[in-house]
């Protein structure tokens, strides 16, 4: 941008050329539109404190207030013509946004279907300026005092479109949105303080302390965060931070999963391909984790004058952005599924770290500020991590994870057999009284020096270890050791087969034999060698060398119609993957097997070894504890 230029009257008015290029549409559309390009004013003005407050869902009023550069009073008139910017000078800016708005049409727009009120002073200025407009009208402009940076006020917005007036949903509905929509502006400049109040009362509030964690728990709420575990991944192009569920808290749908470009949140196909990607086979279908992510990538390689409402980009380099996110996030679910080393509280340089941008920029940034009905955060995971306490830091998730598997093994739909997997701790743990609030009580079981104790119904492992006693459903422990041992086969390309001596013919339906055909790589990389011999006849020459060659035509067929079943539902497409999911399920050994203790002793030390030994292929859980802390507690020894 030219400085010179703009030094005079910063704002000035694109010529036609430029302002043809801009992706036309209607940017004001509802009170959330409102607030959203009101608010991107304010932070493109370099605010460090910005309040909307609204009446009636931001049909009545919508005002913002921000501590911003402010406008002089030139360009404050100007501001509210059509193509009036001070970000953007030319065509050529447009190649490389480096502001939230460039178009010089909000302001306007607004202004054209309301009674607006904007009150504004520069810095330099000792006057502020007001000036009222009706329905894109200036009515009045006058001197007055006013703080440096700008309030905004918009009445009665589509007093004059009856139509469109007559589209708006209720107060509440309108609220949600732009609660949505501040939230997640309040994630993205955590060194803002944010302020949301409807009808005089607060809806959100983020402390502006540059701990991005601290926002996002304003705004996800303070569970979803425990829940969380940071991301990070830097390539020369593309900066990649943020924060991703635990396997074992998931969604039904992606309404957590927010994405940013540049600080600017938009929907994201490639963003929420590459997640999906990196929690392949972690999750049962149908369920995605929570994911706030943000993307940093050169303002040159990224288009964002492809969407009226600025809610999509285009990404020259979208290979690059794809790879980086499933990098992200598929280390950190690697390093946070290595249990052990997890809930090691001491060891701070474990192998989670914190990403950088959770330390306070400045030394001295204010204390996180409270709400008082939300004194647990300050006596909870948060404060501590605000301090950069990583060990409690770890400690948190370490125990997240484990309340996490019993909120899995108690709720989840998809745990198929009743029963199976009911927490051993039914009963809560009585309640401290709130003065006593045990913050960190060592509830986290490590999974380090276990030892078996025997089997429960034929069904259950019970062991023990150094925190606590662990009870493992022996059939889903197993099923997640196969799978990780197909997985590994299938990046070394030979997986283990025995060639049966006598092959095995399998004469198939023609649905059973279409989806063979098409899966014969993934039934191969799960051991089964599988060879087209006429119409929809297969020979089977090679099975996985832990089947008896008895078994393994049981269960080959098993596998083939499950999958038939699967299909159904998806229109005769089974994903790769779950080929070697039904592998792993229909050879795992099954509830109600007696194993031996040599048996239960190889299956463990397999299980440990594994990526996630928490959670199966499907989403089940696999094992539920009980800490030495929680069974001292409930026979009242502590
Ligand atoms: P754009 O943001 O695309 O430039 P707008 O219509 O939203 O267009 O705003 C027009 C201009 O008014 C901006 O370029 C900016 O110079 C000025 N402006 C708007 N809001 C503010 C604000 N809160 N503080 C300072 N300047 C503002
Ligand atoms: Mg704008």
């Amino acid at each position: 941008m030219n400085e010179q230029a703009v030094s005079a009257n910063r704002i000035s008015v694109l010529d036609e050329h430029t302002a043809n290029r801009i992706a036309a549409g209607e940017v004001v559309e509802r009170p959330a539109s409102v607030v959203k390009e009101l608010v991107e004013n304010s932070l493109d003005a370099g605010a460090t404190q910005i309040t909307v407050t609204l009446e009636q869902g931001g049909k009545e009023l919508i005002k913002v207030t921000d501590n911003g550069c402010g406008m002089s009073r030139e360009d404050a008139v100007l501001s509210l013509q059509r193509h009036a910017t001070s970000k953007i000078r030319d065509a050529q800016d447009l190649e490389a946004i480096r502001t939230l708005g460039f178009r010089g049409e909000a302001l306007p727009s607004i202004a054209s279907v309301s009674l607006l009120e904007m009150i504004t002073r520069r810095e330099s200025e000792p006057d502020g300026v007001r000036l009222e407009v009706e329905a894109g009208t200036i009515t009045n402009l006058e001197s007055i005092g006013a703080p440096q940076g700008t309030t905004i006020t918009v009445r009665k917005l589509f007093f004059n479109t009856p139509a469109r007036l007559k589209f708006l949903k209720s107060a509440q509905t309108e609220l949600s949105h732009i609660t949505e929509f501040v939230g997640w502006y309040a994630m993205a400049y955590p060194e803002v303080r944010f302020r949301l109040v409807h009808g005089g009362r607060e809806v959100l509030s983020s402390p502006g302390t540059g701990i991005r964690l601290n926002s996002i728990a304003q705004v996800l709420g303070k569970d979803a965060v425990k829940q969380l575990v940071p991301i990070e991944f830097v390539s020369p192009a593309v900066k990649v931070e943020g924060f991703v569920s635990n396997p074992s808290l998931t969604r039904i749908n992606r309404r957590e999963q927010v994405f940013f470009v540049n600080g600017r949140p938009i929907k994201s196909r490639t963003i929420a391909h590459a997640i999906d990607l990196a929690y392949r086979g972690l999750l049962p279908p149908g369920r995605y984790p929570a994911a706030v992510v943000f993307v940093q990538v050169e303002p040159e390689l990224v288009d964002v004058n492809v969407h009226p409402a600025k809610a999509e980009v285009k990404f020259s380099a979208e290979q690059e952005v794809h790879n980086a996110v499933h990098r992200a996030v598929n280390r950190a679910l690697m390093e946070g599924a290595a249990a052990p080393a997890m809930s090691e509280p001491s060891d701070a340089s474990g192998p989670l770290s914190v990403p950088k941008d959770q330390v306070p920029s400045r030394p001295s940034a204010p204390p996180l500020e409270l709400r008082p009905d939300e004194r647990e955060y300050r006596q909870g995971t948060l404060d501590r991590m605000s301090t950069m306490d990583i060990g409690a830091f770890q400690d948190a998730l370490a125990r997240r994870r484990e309340e996490a598997i019993r909120e899995v093994s108690a709720h989840d739909p998809f745990t198929w057999e009743k029963g199976a997997g009911v927490p051993v701790e039914e009963s809560p743990v009585p309640e401290a009284a709130p003065d006593q609030v045990e913050t960190y009580a060592p509830r986290t079981v490590a999974l380090s020096g276990v030892k078996i104790i025997g089997q429960a119904r034929a069904t259950y492992i019970v062991a023990e270890c150094d925190d606590g006693i662990l009870v493992i459903d022996q059939h889903v422990a197993h099923e997640r050791v196969l799978y990780d041992r197909m997985l590994r086969s299938d990046q070394l390309k030979s997986p283990a087969i025995q060639r049966l001596i006598s092959p095995v013919s399998l004469s198939l339906s023609a649905r059973e034999s279409a989806i063979v055909r098409q899966r014969l790589d993934q039934l191969r990389k799960a051991g089964f060698e599988l060879e087209e011999f006429g119409r929809d006849t297969y020979v089977m020459r090679g099975a996985p060398p832990s089947l008896k060659p008895s078994e393994a035509e049981v269960v080959i067929r098993d596998m083939i119609a499950e999958l038939v079943d699967l299909s159904v539902a998806r229109h005769l497409i089974v994903r790769p993957d779950q080929v070697l999911i039904t592998a792993a399920c229909k050879m795992a050994v099954k509830a109600g097997e007696k194993l031996s203790e040599a048996e239960m002793k190889r299956l463990i030390d397999d299980l440990l070894k594994c990526e996630n030994p928490f959670v199966c292929p499907h989403g089940r859980p696999i094992i539920v504890s009980l800490s030495n802390w929680e069974l001292d507690r409930k026979f009242r020894r502590v």
